[in-house]
């Protein structure tokens, strides 16, 4: 096996930490914060004012965080759901969780996104939401689309798991108006352990998230401390974001910008050391404006597999995100044929990307790739 600069590199994705966060685990412990409290409220808060954004509903995770905003936009059994298949499976469930079927579109090759055409040609009188995912953290810009949406009154959840700190021209994904969902768990731009969140539109939207997560309880803290009783005023699950996944994300929200610019550093590396290689092209994540979570290549030729394997034998740790879901058994019923989105499956790979990288990390697994490439070009 060949030796690789550094054992990092043997991982596709690595949780990051700046030190600090087990202290903050430990302090919520001793100030008896186990369940929704006061260091939840404080991440919410931290959070909003970072995006740019008067409020955010902080949840258990990224997909609760997009369950719980389709059942707020009243998305049920008998709706559709726009959604690309090529997404981590989580997207698609939280729309299954909800009853209603989702309806598999494609995505631009070129950056693995969905475009507003395609979403205008998908739409279909029982659409009630269109979840567009910012694969590799990349915005999505639906507005040229908007007009046919807000006249049929379909919301657009983004799933913006991948995409916590990037920028939509001048303002933060989640700070352009949209129902925003984010991921805190272990392998995103920031971690909480597990954690998410969800930006509403209005004030009377994030009641209904806080009473969706919370049981169904009306919450406010000052009524809490004055009764013994509360009210349960509707559905609810239990899916807040625990003080103690909060504390960690406090922490990791302070070093935020070392996250940008190493992360925007590695795709840079990529992009440079496989700049010119044949048989394999870059997805394009607009690293200008995006913090990547990732750096995902297509691999030609009917290579990836191939390739796959010969990179995990010299110890690169790669992957592949996604397979499509309109191919997994448990969306079966919802199949389609989507051409572009097979080929992306096949193509698709993931290089090692996290912060425990050096650009050098970087450099060196781009040269793996090419002489993987280059030893089977020409059969
Ligand atoms: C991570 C991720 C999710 C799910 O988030 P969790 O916090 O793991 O529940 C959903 N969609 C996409 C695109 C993701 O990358």
């Amino acid at each position: 096996m060949t030796r690789t600069e550094s054992p990092d590199i043997a991982h596709i994705a690595r949780p990051y930490l700046y030190g600090g966060e087990e202290a903050a685990i430990a302090s919520a412990l001793s100030a008896g914060q186990y369940n929704h409290g006061a260091l939840t409220e404080e991440f919410e808060q931290r959070i909003a004012a970072f995006l740019g954004v008067p409020d955010v509903v902080a949840v258990a995770s990224g997909t609760a965080a997009l369950h719980v905003a389709l059942l707020a936009a009243g998305v049920g059994p008998g709706h559709e759901v726009l959604v690309p298949s090529f997404t981590f499976c989580a997207t698609v469930q939280a729309i299954v969780a909800t009853g209603a079927r989702p309806r598999f579109i494609e995505v631009d090759p070129g950056t693995c996104c969905v475009e507003a055409a395609e979403v205008l040609g998908a739409l279909t009188p029982d659409t009630r939401a269109v979840m567009p995912v910012l694969y590799g953290g990349r915005a999505v810009d639906l507005a040229p689309a908007r007009p046919a949406l807000d006249e049929q009154g379909v919301t657009v959840v983004e799933d913006a798991a991948q995409a916590f700190g990037s920028w939509q021209q001048e303002r933060r994904v989640g700070a352009t108006g949209e129902v925003t969902c984010f991921s805190f768990g272990p392998v995103k731009n920031l971690t909480c352990g597990l954690g998410g969140a969800i930006v509403p539109r209005t004030p009377m939207e994030a009641d209904t998230y806080r009473q969706l997560r919370g049981l169904g309880i009306i919450e406010s803290a000052a009524r809490r401390a004055e009764t013994t009783t509360y009210t349960v005023d509707g559905f609810g699950m239990r899916v807040q974001m625990s003080p103690l996944n909060a504390a960690v994300g406090l922490v990791q929200l302070d070093h935020f910008a070392e996250a940008e610019t190493r992360r925007r550093a590695l795709w840079r590396a990529y992009a440079a050391a496989l700049d010119g290689v044949g048989g394999v092209v870059l997805v394009d994540a607009d690293v200008e404006h995006t913090v990547p979570p990732m750096c995902a290549v297509r691999v030609l030729d009917g290579r990836r597999d191939e390739v796959f394997r010969a990179l995990r034998k010299r110890g690169i740790g790669v992957g592949v995100h996604y397979p499509p879901n309109h191919t997994q058994p448990a969306f079966a019923q919802w199949h389609r044929p989507l051409p572009l989105t097979e080929r992306l499956g096949r193509e698709v790979m993931t290089l090692p990307f996290h912060q425990h990288l050096t650009e050098a990390d970087a450099r060196h697994a781009a040269d793996e790739l090419r002489q993987v490439l280059a030893a089977g070009a020409g059969r």
